[in-house]
């Protein structure tokens, strides 16, 4: 895990930083109305968020028809602690506050997502532990509307 250090205001957008087209374009657009889409393939039913146009598993070519909304809540599988940053030139820079990354698995995908994990502290993290997504109060339709992830309940 301490492979993921690339801090760009949300890890998310550092591990799907790739441009995938008009999926992509509205799984972005939808954060706004703080929906998380997801595709799903008709032929496997591999559910991968963000979407991809294509399956990842048999190549089945995906379409807007395919996207599903998915509930936000998830299970963690893991988590690191980010204490520095990259400082652009090579080196790394200090956070003034360690940050949690979690590798979420969402309820109803497959795939894993990266997210900062909030209102928790490092001792309460386990593997298995139920999150949900946590929107920022104004929601845009960037990366950024997805604020973190805490603890349900
Ligand atoms: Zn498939």
């Amino acid at each position: 895990m301490s492979g993921i250090v690339r801090y760009e205001g949300a890890p998310f957008v550092a591990r799907f930083g790739w441009y995938a087209g008009e999926l992509m374009e509205k799984f972005v657009k939808s954060l706004a109305e703080k929906k998380l889409l997801a595709t799903r393939c008709p032929k496997c039913g591999y559910t991968i968020v963000p979407p991809r146009i294509r399956c990842v598993k048999c190549y089945t070519k995906l379409g807007e028809e395919n996207l599903v909304e998915l509930s936000g809540k998830g299970k963690l599988l893991s988590y690191t602690v980010v204490h520095t940053i990259p400082d652009g030139k090579g080196g790394f820079t200090d956070l003034d506050k360690p940050v949690l990354l979690g590798a979420i698995k969402l309820d109803e995908a497959d795939s894993t997502i990266f997210a900062v994990l909030g209102e928790v502290e490092p001792e309460k993290l386990v593997e298995g532990l139920e999150v949900q997504v946590v929107w920022r109060e104004e929601t845009k339709g960037e990366l950024a509307d997805i604020a973190y992830f805490k603890p349900v309940g």
